[in-house]
């Protein structure tokens, strides 16, 4: 069995398309799950956004694991939207991974394999270690100046008392760094990892002993074999499972998660982590926390997909899976059936269905409103109702697009608000679908078909 290598958390699942929907930060619910009208860059749907939020409440009271919910509507009411509000109301302890259907296919894996990792992204886990530190009150922190100016190593000497006594510890430059970097002074109690020298600060001064007592019972004295009592603390962190996978099956270890060259994993090598993982549940030093993997565009998903979906969420350690799809009654892939949404019926029968409507006016208006606010673009009145007007009749993708392009428009001009003229500009320039099929029809034959 090799041994299971851990190693610090990095938060790589949290993938965002940039841009499109960089103003979503949340559900924009109040604290009973109602809906706001217009809260966290969220506007109306509010009938969709409640469900969500109902259903990120079962996911925080760890009822729903191995669940899965299907956010369906036509295209631009805000199925991504509300998936990405999902995720920011999570918090940063819950992974969270996204995947549109159609990137299965251009991967350099099997699409079995890239669901796998993906669902692994989506599953964390909380390890408790306990590490010895060094613990007590900073009385002084005395950093001696080089003799030769610009000399890179820097030493220092630190007086720490215990509730026992005043010990004098040698500095080197790394721990002068780390304690500059938890800006670390006189009166705080702080704790040192021996290991890793990582300082973490607990509180101020012995005398405010409440505030030092909340993080008192973690620390533990052990008796060491000498005799000596050594002070112990429990740290945790957290890790996902493609992480510890990716760190124990790559030369590059860790840093094969930067380069992105994960590759394929060996069946062994999970199982291996999957025994370890549940050594560590059964010995209570690890947690499993079930996140959520969110699959756009599932229609493009085939029937080798569905069947792996449908076990893998089996599995006890299941994330909750959130799927979205624009199409109605379609054919499954690799099959001549057709179902709603092109899913197979045993798997559409374990979703929970949130539907999205199409918007009103207003509710495009107030999109495209916070959208100039976070694309930095300032619009006239009438602008913003012309792009409103052009947003119904189109689509709202459409309308936000115009609103990047309306801005360059009113920078070659050197203006400074984008007015009617820009928006014009940009309409005739691009065209929407409408348009565009439009065209290709009049001049069809002058294509290749
Ligand atoms: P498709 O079916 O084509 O994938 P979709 O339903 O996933 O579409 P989105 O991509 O979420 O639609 O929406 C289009 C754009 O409108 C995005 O920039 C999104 O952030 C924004 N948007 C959609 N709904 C809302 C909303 N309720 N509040 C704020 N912004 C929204």
């Amino acid at each position: 069995m090799v041994e299971v290598k851990l190693s610090e958390s990095r938060d790589l699942t949290r993938i965002e398309r940039i841009g499109a929907h960089s103003h979503i930060r949340g559900l924009g619910l109040d604290s009973s799950l109602e809906p706001r009208e217009v809260s966290e860059g969220m506007v109306g749907q509010t009938s969709a956004r409640k469900a969500a939020g109902v259903i990120l409440q079962m996911i925080r009271d760890g009822k729903i694991a191995g669940r899965a919910v299907l956010l369906a509507g036509q295209p631009g009411t805000g199925k991504t939207a509300i998936a990405m509000g999902m995720a920011k109301s999570l918090g940063l302890e819950t992974p969270f991974a996204m995947l549109a259907g159609s990137e299965l296919f251009s991967l350099e894996m099997s699409k079995t394999e890239a669901l796998m990792q993906a669902f692994r992204k989506a599953i964390g886990v909380r390890i408790k270690e306990e590490a010895e530190v060094i613990e007590g009150e900073v009385v002084e922190i005395q950093i001696d100046r080089p003799a030769v100016a610009g000399a890179a190593s820097k030493t220092g000497k630190l007086t720490l008392k215990t509730t026992e006594m005043e010990t004098v510890y040698d500095l080197g430059a790394k721990m002068i760094e780390a304690l500059a970097k938890e800006k670390v002074q006189s009166g705080d109690v702080i704790a040192i990892d021996k290991a890793s020298g990582k300082i973490t600060k607990l509180g101020r001064s012995f005398s405010r002993s409440r505030e030092y007592d909340a993080m008192g019972p973690q620390t533990k004295f052990v008796q060491c074999p000498d005799g000596e009592l050594q002070k112990r603390k429990e740290l945790v962190h957290s890790v996902t499972l493609h992480e510890i996978d990716v760190i124990n099956s790559r030369t590059q270890g860790f840093l094969a998660l930067f380069t992105g060259d994960t590759g394929e994993i060996r069946a062994e090598v999970r199982e291996q982590i999957d025994t370890k993982v549940a050594e560590w549940r059964e010995e209570g030093k690890a947690e499993i926390v079930p996140g959520v993997l969110f699959i756009d565009e599932v229609h493009m998903l085939d029937i080798e997909c569905f069947s792996f979906l449908n076990r893998a969420l089996e599995n006890e350690m299941a994330p909750i899976l959130v799927v979205a799809t624009n199409r109605g009654i379609t054919t499954i892939r690799g099959t001549n059936y057709k179902s709603p949404h092109g899913i197979p019926i045993d798997l559409l029968d374990r979703l929970l269905i949130i539907t999205t409507k199409p918007y009103t006016e207003d509710e495009i208006r107030k999109i495209l409103d916070i959208r100039c606010q976070e694309e930095d673009v300032e619009m006239s009145e009438e602008a913003k109702r012309l792009l409103t007007k052009i947003g119904v009749e189109t689509s709202l993708r459409y309308a936000i697009h115009l609103i990047t392009a309306a801005a360059l428009s009113c920078q070659k001009r050197k203006g400074r608000i984008v007015e009617m003229e820009d928006i014009n500009r940009v309409y005739h320039l691009f065209l929407d679908v409408k348009r565009s099929t439009q065209y290709l029809m009049e001049f069809q034959n002058q294509y290749i078909n």
